[in-house]
């Protein structure tokens, strides 16, 4: 596969960790705060350098993230991997939001090395993220890669915006899917993929 990044290359760039330092410290300012007290002193730095590992998503170079695991198997049934843990950020907000993915599809001549799924995850949760959009990305990538029969995935999350504003507190948690190929023409298939993750699963907590 081909891997064009030239539509993402405005957010491959390296991120400006002075320009955050100095954002951070006038913020710290504008809440009221004293930047210069010894608590937050390093705070601008502290934050600076979160962010490039919490939004190290846009630098993420989808060829390294697969790395050549990609295996030409003659195997049809379905692959199914569940509950993997991601933590992202609400672009609404900028507040974390936080839970599990399951990912499932049905080879078509191809596989993906199996650790390569939750890297996938990784690179588009850890950017500003809503969870449809989140949802969609993992989905298309994989279909993309592997041109697969079909391609389920279903993302549960809490988010602290709603829980700590305290809005609608029934409403922080949110399930999303994309269902793409057999997952969205054959009932039977989802409702399998749907079975499988929904078994001896624990309830989504933080
Ligand atoms: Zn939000």
């Amino acid at each position: 596969m081909e891997f064009d990044n030239n539509l993402d290359d405005h957010l491959t760039e390296n991120m400006d960790v002075d320009a955050i330092k100095i954002i951070i410290s006038e913020l710290l300012q504008a809440v009221g705060e004293d930047p210069s007290r010894e608590g937050l002193k390093n705070t601008p730095d502290r934050v600076a350098r979160m962010y490039s590992e919490l939004l190290s998503g846009y630098r993420d170079i989808p060829a390294k993230v697969i790395n050549g695991a990609l295996f030409d198997v003659q195997y049809d049934e379905m692959v199914i991997v569940r509950d993997i843990e991601f933590y992202s950020m609400c672009e609404h907000h900028m507040l974390p939001f936080i839970g599990r993915a399951h990912v499932a599809y049905i080879p078509n001549g191809k596989v993906l090395g199996l650790s390569k799924i939750p890297r996938i995850v990784d690179m588009y949760a850890r950017r500003l993220q809503v969870q449809e959009r989140m949802t969609r990305q993992i989905a298309d990538f994989i279909s993309d890669l592997l041109k697969p029969q079909g391609v389920a995935v279903v993302v549960e999350a809490m988010h602290l915006c709603a829980m700590m504003r305290g809005v609608k507190k029934h409403d922080a948690r949110m399930t999303t899917s994309a269902m793409h190929g057999a997952f969205r023409a054959n009932l039977a298939t989802r409702q399998e993929f749907l079975d499988n993750i929904s078994r001896g699963s624990k309830p989504l907590q933080i």
